[in-house]
C-alpha cells in the first residue's frame, strides 16, 4: 500500500471521538499494521493482516469495527473471536477504551465462567460481542446469541486459534453470520490452513503483510572481550593495536564516557575525534566531515550522536560499552560489513554483563565468539590437510555455538554447480596476487571474514604474480562471489569470479 510511513491518525478516515480516544490513550502515530489495515476496513474491504506479535493488530481492527458500529441499533453488530480467555479479556478491555466517547455495549464472553451472567450481559444488550470458540459455539446453542445481524467479524491471532483446535467451529461461526459481511483476519503467521479459510470464507480480501524489518548482522564478523571495567582502555588500545582498523567507531553509552575515552586515547598518541551531544552542531558537523572523508581514523561516538551517520565505509564498530538492548546491538553493527564486507565488531563486556551479552546473542540470532587478533584468527582457519596443526577452535559464549568442523566435511558431493569439477568443488579466480601484496594468508582471511567460509569449505588457495585461485565447496561458490567480488583487500580493489576451465 503506502511506501511512506503514515505518522499521524488523521487522515486515515477516524471519526473525530475515535481520533479523541486514541489521542488520551496515548497512541503518538499508528504501527504500520494501523497505517495500512485502518483506510481498507474503513472503506468495507475484507482484509487479512499479518503482523508480529505487540505491534498493535487489536487497534487495527477495533478501531474501524467500532467505526461500522450504528449506536442506534441493539442487534449484535460485530463479532471478535479469540483464541483464549485472556486474549478475549484483553481485546474486550483495549476496545471499550478506544469506545470510551461512543455509546456502544461491548461484551465479553469465555469459558472458565458461569455462563448465566454472560447471558444476562447479552440480553442486556451487546453491539459487539467478544469471545473464545467455544463459549460462543455453546451460547449459539443455547439461543442466547445470535448472528443474523454480525455484519462485522474479526477472527483475532487465527494462528492461534488453529493450534488450539478451533478451526473447524470458526467456520460454523463463520457460516451462521450474514453473507453479506466484512471480515478480517489478524495473524502472526499465515499457516495453509489459515489461508486456505480465508479463500474460502472472505470476500475478495486486502492482503496486508507487515514484516519485521531484517536484521542484517550476517556480513559482519561478531567477537567479544571479557574485560574487568578498570582494564577496559588499556585492551582497547591493544585491541586497535591488533586490528588496525582502516576506520572505526568506538560506542560508549554516556557523554563523559565518551570524553573520558576520546582523552586517554589522544593521550596514547591516537588519531580520533568524539562525537556527543555536549557538543555543538557545528564542531559536530566538522567531525562527521573529517571522519566521512577517512581523514580520521577512529570516532568515539555515543549512540544519539551517531545517528543519521553514515557508518557503510567502517571497518570496525567496537561496542566499548555494552549496548543497552539488543535493537541498539544491531543498530550499531547492523549498518557496517556491507561496501567493503569486510565489516567487524568487537563489543566488551564485563564478567557480570556476560548474560546480557548472551542474551543479544541469542535476540540477534547471531554468533559473538571470543576475540582472538588477526593472527590468531588465521592461525585457526587452517585448511582441512593442514590440520595436524591443531585448530584450537575460539569459544562461542554458549560454550557449544562452534560446531566442531572437522565433524562436518560440508565440501563433500552437494550442489554440483556447472562449474563444478564432480567432486563438490568450485574453482574461483581472483584479479589480484603477490604483485597486489596479497598473500594466501590475505584470501583464507578473506573467505573466512569476509565471505563467511568455514575453513573445510576452502579446498586450496593458489597465489601468483598477477591474479590467485580459490577452491571452495560448491554451494559456498556464489556466496563467496557475491559477498567477496568488489570488495577491497590490503587496499586493492578485488574481482572473484568463478573460473573457466
Ligand atoms: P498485537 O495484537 O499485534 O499483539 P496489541 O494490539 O495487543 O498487539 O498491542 C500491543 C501493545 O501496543 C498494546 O499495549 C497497545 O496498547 C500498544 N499499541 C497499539 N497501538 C499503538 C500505537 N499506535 N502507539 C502506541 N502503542 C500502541
Ligand atoms: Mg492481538
Amino acid at each position: 500500500m503506502t511506501e511512506t510511513a503514515v505518522t499521524s491518525f488523521d487522515g486515515l478516515g477516524l471519526e473525530p471521538d475515535l481520533l479523541q480516544a486514541i489521542k488520551e490513550i496515548g497512541f503518538e502515530e499508528p504501527s504500520p499494521i494501523q497505517a495500512e489495515s485502518i483506510p481498507p476496513l474503513i472503506e468495507g474491504y475484507d482484509v487479512i493482516g499479518q503482523a508480529q506479535t505487540g505491534t498493535g493488530k487489536t487497534a487495527a481492527f477495533g478501531l474501524p469495527m467500532l467505526q461500522y458500529l450504528d449506536p442506534e441499533n441493539d442487534e449484535v453488530q460485530a463479532v471478535v473471536l479469540t483464541p483464549t480467555r485472556e486474549l478475549c479479556i484483553q481485546v474486550t478491555q483495549a476496545l471499550r477504551s478506544y469506545a470510551e466517547h461512543l455509546d456502544i455495549e461491548i461484551v465479553a464472553v469465555f469459558g472458565g465462567a458461569p455462563i448465566k451472567g454472560q447471558q444476562a450481559q447479552l440480553r442486556a444488550g451487546a453491539q459487539v460481542v467478544v469471545a473464545t470458540v467455544g463459549r460462543m459455539m455453546d451460547l449459539i446453542s443455547r439461543q442466547s446469541l445470535v448472528l443474523t445481524a454480525a455484519r462485522f467479524v474479526v477472527l483475532d491471532e487465527a494462528d492461534e486459534m488453529l493450534d488450539l483446535g478451533f478451526i473447524e467451529d470458526v467456520e460454523k461461526i463463520l457460516r451462521m453470520c450474514p453473507s453479506g459481511r466484512q471480515t478480517a483476519l489478524f495473524s502472526a503467521t499465515m499457516p495453509p490452513p489459515i489461508k486456505a479459510l480465508a479463500e474460502n470464507y472472505m470476500y475478495d480480501p486486502v492482503t496486508i503483510k507487515i514484516t519485521p524489518r531484517k536484521l542484517t548482522v550476517d556480513s559482519v564478523s561478531q567477537a567479544y572481550v571479557e574485560v574487568p571495567a578498570k582494564k577496559k582502555q588499556e585492551k582497547l588500545a591493544e585491541i586497535l593495536k591488533a586490528e588496525r582498523p582502516e576506520q572505526a567507531i568506538i560506542f560508549c553509552r554516556t557523554k563523559i564516557g565518551a570524553s573520558r575515552l576520546d582523552r586517554d586515547l589522544r593521550n596514547r598518541g591516537m588519531s580520533v575525534k568524539a562525537l556527543h551531544g555536549d557538543m555543538s552542531q557545528g564542531a559536530r558537523d566538522g567531525v562527521m566531515i573529517s571522519f566521512k572523508d577517512g581523514r580520521v581514523p577512529l570516532l568515539v561516538a555515543t549512540d544519539i550522536a551517531a545517528r543519521g551517520l553514515d557508518i557503510e565505509h567502517v571497518t570496525h564498530i567496537i561496542n566499548y560499552d555494552l549496548p543497552n538492548s539488543s535493537e541498539t546491538y544491531v543498530h550499531r553493527i547492523g549498518r557496517t560489513g556491507r561496501a567493503g564486507r569486510t565489516g567487524r565488531a568487537i563489543t566488551f563486556a564485563t564478567p557480570d554483563q556476560i548474560p546480557d551479552l548472551k542474551q543479544i546473542e541469542k535476540d540477534a540470532a547471531t554468533t559473538i565468539t571470543a576475540w582472538e587478533t588477526p593472527e590468531e584468527r588465521i592461525e585457526h582457519g587452517r585448511p582441512p590437510r593442514r590440520r595436524e596443526r591443531k585448530g584450537r577452535k575460539p569459544a562461542s559464549l554458549d560454550g557449544d555455538g562452534v560446531e566442531d568442523r572437522d565433524a562436518e566435511p560440508v565440501a563433500e558431493g552437494n550442489g554440483a554447480g556447472p562449474s563444478d569439477s564432480g567432486d563438490g568443488i568450485t574453482k574461483l579466480y581472483v584479479n589480484r596476487g603477490r604483485k597486489s601484496g596479497i598473500g594466501e594468508d590475505d584470501l583464507r582471511w578473506a573467505l573466512n571474514e569476509g565471505a563467511v567460509l568455514s575453513d573445510d569449505q576452502i579446498a586450496s588457495i593458489k597465489v601468483l604474480d598477477r591474479f590467485a585461485f580459490v577452491e571452495v565447496a560448491s554451494d559456498a561458490a556464489e556466496k563467496t562471489v557475491e559477498r567477496l567480488d568488489g570488495s577491497r583487500l590490503k587496499g586493492a580493489d578485488i574481482r572473484v569470479e568463478v573460473a573457466r576451465r
